[in-house]
């Protein structure tokens, strides 16, 4: 069987004394075993890393831009491959596979203006003779840790932005679907990167913790669950790294009575149940203002659910494939039955699908659940799969106060034809990425994206121009080159420009 192994000094590695299995979600059967790593192996990639900094520093940042050029062109070439893995692996079906590499690209293309981004401050005349500026330079060796959900652009948020800043990184993707990750950094590898700037190790916790603990380390992203995302940002602040540790999400919308309700429930169906709903943008819970707007949007969502295909990755006519694994399965039918069994109304159900030729596959089918309050744990918690949840309630100042004290703020969204309550809103809700008429405010690769509340630990958002502030260290510097003849007297008090 396959061994998914590691990416340690420009060479593939795949002998391990641990591994676990990976699932090909859609027929429930084990396609691979991936390497887990220990410590030792982990500290080799961090030495690999360390070793190729000096010089991948010194690489000036037009010929790290175009390695990330020959690096764009590889991922198009090898999408079909790079997606088939994305399918096998996570279940995803292809179109979504492909929007999601394209994201992911978009990254590498914002990387490749490095030589325009990483240009430093200037002032000159300061003072008498005197410019100062601040230019950006590189932490080190950098690590990124990943989940499951976009095995090729979460990673891809990360390291193109760390490496033409001149730092070095180790990647530790997720376990449950690592092949796709693993042959990008390669194709990373082929595109002419040094040995040993960028690397890859699989693994779980073990090699997690080495990371935050080893000294060489000098800043982490993660991104993943909330309550590992805090252990992360806890962990790796405490050892003196710097930390963006981004994390889950609950993303409602609003459904104003204005609304072209058509138009919402084709954004909805597409928001709720793409990719499973296994996105951390996607929108979980429709808060509908008024029993007229509920009633409709119920009724309509009910109609176009009719049309909803769950199926295996690798038939593109499906909308959307299985969950990640047999346990989260589990999970998601665990909180539709809880929501049932305190008190809303499950009216779509899709916990028992049937997918001809794929009985053992992790399949649950697009859910619609009505009445829900602010008290059901299926409100409160995260559930990672196709279920949307109406809340109803009166107003949109009541709409605006539910999202506001959800412990999570990542994505919100509002339907409305109103200028003026678009523009309220946007102004007063607490949320990191917000949007009108558009389910998935997904920044573009320009912009970066984080979230508000417990959806963020750190300051700085992923990709985008925060990445670049996270991957570059700022140095301030103030010059004399004193005019010929000119001599400065001895000044004890504080050198102002009086
Ligand atoms: P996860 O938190 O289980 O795993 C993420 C990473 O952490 C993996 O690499 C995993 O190996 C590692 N990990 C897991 N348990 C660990 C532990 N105890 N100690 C150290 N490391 C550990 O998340 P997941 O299930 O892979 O992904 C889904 C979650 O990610 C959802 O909550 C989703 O909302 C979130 N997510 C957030 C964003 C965002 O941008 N905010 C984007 C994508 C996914």
């Amino acid at each position: 069987m396959t061994i998914v192994g590691h990416l340690i000094n420009g060479r593939t590695q795949t002998t391990a004394e641990r591994t676990q299995p990976v699932y090909n979600p859609s027929t429930g059967e084990v396609s691979a075993q991936v390497a887990l790593a220990s410590r030792s192996t982990v500290e080799e990639a961090i030495a690999a890393a360390q070793a190729a900094f000096p010089a991948w520093r010194a690489t000036p940042p037009i010929k790290r831009a175009r390695i990330m050029f020959r690096f764009k062109e590889l991922l198009e070439k090898n999408a079909d491959r790079i997606c088939e893995l994305i399918g096998q692996e996570h279940g995803k079906i292809r179109h979504d596979a492909m929007g999601e590499l394209q994201r992911g690209i978009e990254n590498v293309e914002y990387a490749c203006g490095a030589p325009e981004l990483l240009k430093g401050e200037h002032s000159r005349n300061v003072g008498p003779d005197i410019d100062a500026w601040s230019e950006f330079q590189p932490l080190g060796v950098v690590a990124g840790i990943t989940p499951f959900n976009f095995p090729a652009m979460v990673p891809l948020w990360m390291y193109p932005s760390a490496l033409v800043c001149g730092n070095c990184f180790v990647l530790k993707p997720s376990e449950r679907d690592p092949s796709s990750t693993l042959l990008i950094a390669q194709l990373l590898q082929e595109a002419g990167l040094p040995d040993g700037v960028m690397n890859v190790v699989n693994g779980d916790k073990e090699a997690v913790d080495t990371l935050l603990e080893d000294q060489r380390v000098q800043a982490v992203s993660f991104v993943g669950s909330t309550p590992i995302a805090e252990y992360i940002y806890s962990k790796a602040s405490a050892n003196g790294k710097r930390c963006q540790a981004l994390g889950g999400a609950k993303n409602h919308a609003i459904v104003m009575p204005d609304a072209d309700m058509d138009n919402a429930v084709n954004q909805l169906v597409g928001a709720a149940f793409g990719s499973s709903g296994e996105r951390c943008m996607a929108l979980s819970v429709a808060v509908a203002v008024g029993d007229a707007a509920a009633d409709a949007l119920i009724s309509k969502m009910t109609e176009a659910m009719k049309n909803l295909k769950v199926g295996a990755y690798c038939d593109s006519d499906n909308d959307f494939g299985p969950v990640i694994t047999r346990e989260h399965q589990e999970k998601v039918i665990g909180h539709i039955n809880s929501a049932e069994a305190q008190g809303a109304t499950v009216v779509v159900d899709g916990r028992q699908p049937k997918v001809a030729g794929y009985e053992n596959g992790f399949f649950v089918g697009g859910t619609l659940i009505d009445h829900v309050t602010p008290e059901m744990s299926s409100y409160r918690q995260e559930i990672f799969g196709p279920v949307l949840q109406v809340v109803r309630v009166k107003t949109m100042e009541e709409a605006m106060q539910l999202i506001n004290d959800h412990e999570y703020g990542n994505g919100t969204c509002i339907f409305t034809r109103d200028g003026e309550a678009a523009r309220y809103f946007t102004d007063h809700i607490q949320v990191g990425m917000v949007g009108i008429n558009v389910p998935l405010p997904v920044p573009v690769a320009y912009h970066s994206f984080g979230g508000w509340k417990r959806s963020l630990f750190g300051d700085l958002h992923a990709y985008g121009p925060d990445s670049i502030r996270f991957y570059t260290r700022r140095k301030a510097i103030t010059q004399r080159w004193p005019s010929a003849g000119v001599r400065e007297g001895v000044e004890f008090s504080m050198p102002t420009m009086k």
